[in-house]
Formats: structure tokens, sequence, C-alpha cells
């Protein structure tokens, strides 16, 4: 069992993993002065990552001012193995097979389906066995499985699932059956957040807002995802926008997804003009069309959804807030008005702009969430 061995990398092994993952160019004599271990011990340990196929020497860097011997280079070896993300939403499933920097291999869509326990398994299955057949030669195969759940997660079990057909999915159960693969569950929020923090951002915190059926965020702070004490912290779709406002499946009433979740303004559009169908394409187009009824409720959702993030900031004052919504994508000029009306100054310095990765942040996140537990690291940046 390799990935056992791994568990156990010391603290001085992933550290300095850690640094060459995140750095280009260092050389041993870089690692020591980082980390203040002596050039043996660095030594040591780098011969062990390259005895591990996790470093690779690259060539050969400048000796500056100084002159004498021309250091080696060392580089993380991201093609040393693969990692498997799968995202379920309400009515599709998203998966990556990729190499461990990123490197797509596969990427399977299915959408729009409808989705219960069953129709899960016979999914998966598929997708297992598509995996299969296009799963390259690496020195540690497939490190893990990652599972993107819509609701909270806390210490990788499933809390509550509140916008999927059934009340719990047992996702782990499903992925063990079908692989013997080591499984890790975790909200999709958080995913999408640790993706655009790694791939990205060189930010020391980003907060990803995603936007579906419900509202959720993922915190991310010098790599690291903030759960809370119960894996509600980002639950940011459940604060209470309006005193007294539209009850919420989770017991209260006036919660912010209940205003400006997507799916919310095209139900609310689909009603008005008695559509059956309504997305974030077609709002556009009645939008730029200079439809009224476009116009005032996405205004709406603009105005609501800065309440949120209004709060967001308040309470963790984040270098970067990253969107993840098919109706900022679409219609990416709102964003403007949305910054317009963070006005106060705690605001000022915030970045706040659309998502970079679209629907591949979840699942690159995965990847992360993957390498933090095989490697025993906590931060990574792969973004060039
Ligand atoms: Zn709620």
């Amino acid at each position: 069992m390799k990935n056992l061995s791994y568990a156990r990398r010391t603290t001085n092994e992933s550290l300095c993993l850690e640094l060459i993952m995140n750095n280009q160019n260092l050389s041993r004599a870089d690692l020591a002065n980082l980390t203040g271990l002596t050039k043996a011990t660095i030594s040591v340990i780098v011969k062990k990552l390259i005895e591990d196929h996790l470093v690779l020497e690259t060539g050969i860097g400048t000796s500056g001012n100084t002159g004498g011997r021309k250091p080696i280079i060392l580089k993380y070896n991201g093609k040393a193995g693969l990692s498997i993300s799968i995202d379920v939403g309400y009515n599709y499933i998203n998966a990556l097979l990729s190499y461990l920097d990123g490197e797509e291999i596969h990427f399977i869509q299915k959408k729009p389906i409808v989705l219960d326990e069953k129709t899960i398994k016979t999914y998966f299955s598929e997708i297992f066995a598509s995996f299969e057949k296009k799963l390259p030669r690496t020195t540690y195969g497939v490190i893990g499985v990652v599972a993107a759940v819509h609701g909270p997660v806390f210490n990788g079990e499933i809390i509550f699932t509140p916008h999927h057909n059934v009340d719990q999915i047992a996702f782990r159960e499903i992925i063990e059956e079908i692989s013997d693969y080591p499984v890790y569950l975790e909200n999709e929020a958080n995913l999408s957040a640790l993706g655009e923090y790694t791939f990205t951002s060189d930010s020391s915190s980003l907060i990803s807002i995603n936007m579906h059926s419900g509202i959720g965020a993922g915190i991310v702070i010098n790599g690291k995802l903030q759960v809370g004490s119960h894996g509600f912290a980002g639950e940011i779709g459940h604060q209470i926008v309006v005193m007294d406002g539209k009850q919420c499946p989770c017991g209260n009433h006036g919660c912010l997804e209940m205003y400006a979740a997507n799916k919310v303004c095209f139900e609310k559009f689909s009603k008005i003009k008695s559509m059956d169908y309504v997305n974030a394409v077609i709002l556009r187009e009645y939008y730029q069309n200079h439809d009224q009824d476009a116009q005032q409720i996405i205004q709406e959702n603009v105005h609501y959804l800065s309440v949120g993030i209004n709060n967001l900031i308040a309470h963790y004052d984040p270098e970067v807030i990253v969107l993840n919504s098919s109706l900022y994508r679409e219609i990416p000029e709102i964003i403007q008005q949305l910054k317009q009306l963070l006005s106060n100054r705690f605001s000022n310095e915030v970045i706040v702009r659309n998502t970079a990765l679209n629907e591949k942040a979840t699942l690159l996140g995965g990847l992360v969430l993957n390498l933090q537990r095989f490697l025993n690291i906590n931060q990574v940046k792969l973004s060039d």
C-alpha cells in the first residue's frame, strides 16, 4: 500500500516539497536558507524526494555575483500520479481525471440529468470505467477520489444535502463499491475556493462564492480551508438579509439564497414570461435586449448579493472574492454594478472578479485536497 507509506512523510520532507511546489527555480542552498535546516539535512531530504519521483532536477541555475558552482534547480514532478474529482450537482455530474499538476487527462460531463441514488451509481460506474481505460502509467497511480458535495461536510461526512432529490446520498459507499482508491468528501464551494487559490491567485486569502440552486462560499487562508467548528463556515446563503422573510429549508426566514440564488432568478423569470425553462444564457439575451423584467430581476439579484458580500468582507477582510455563477459569467458587466454597491471603507481594496476556472474550479480543488492529503502539505500554488 503505497498510500500508507506516504501518510508518514516527515514534516521536514513535506515542508521542502511544499517550497519546491510553490516556488520556481529553488536550489538546495535556497531550501536551506528558507527552512533554516542544514545543507546536509536538505541533501538527505531532497535525495529521498527524488527517489520518490516527486522532485526532479532540471538543469543549472545562475551562480550570482559571487561566482562558484552553479546550483541545480529543483522542480515538483506533477506527473508522478493521478487524481480523480467528481462534482455532483442537483442536475449534473462533472468528473475529471488529471495529473498531479492539474493537467487534464479526461473530463466527463453529464447534464442535464435526473439524479437519485440508483442513477448516481450507474453514472459513477460509467465514469470510472471510462477513466480506467485512459489511465497513463505513473509512479503512484490514482492517489485518491474527491467527491464534491452540495451541502455542508464535516470531518469527511455529509451533514445534509438540501438540493438533492434524496436527503443523504452515500457517495463514499458508492465510490468504494466500484473502486479501490481512497475517497474524500468535501463541500463544493470549499473545493472551488481551493482550486481558485491554487491555480489562479497569488493572494494569501481568497473567498469563492458559488451560486447555483443555493449560495455557498469557500474560505481559504494561507492555503487552508476554514471549515468552522461544525463544518458550517462559509454557509453564507443562510445569512438573514430580510427580517421575517421567506422560509428557507435550513429553518430560518429571509436567508440570502431565498433571494439571490440563480435558481430564484430563473424561476421568477420563467413565471413572469410563462416559459418552461430559463437559464443564464436565456436571461442574458432578454437582459441585453433591454427587457424590463430581466433588468429588474438582475438588479435585485445584484443588490441582495451585494448585501451578502458586504457582510462577508466585514467578517473576513479577504484579498480576493471570486464569483462562480453562470449568471455573472454570462453578464460580466453586472460585477461592476455589484462593486459600486460595495461602497464602504472596508471594501476598497478587495478584488471581486469572476472565476477563471468556471466549472473546473471545484474539480481542480478536488485535486488540491488529494495533494494535501497524499503529500501532507498545507499550501499549494501551481499558477504560472
Ligand atoms: Zn437558510
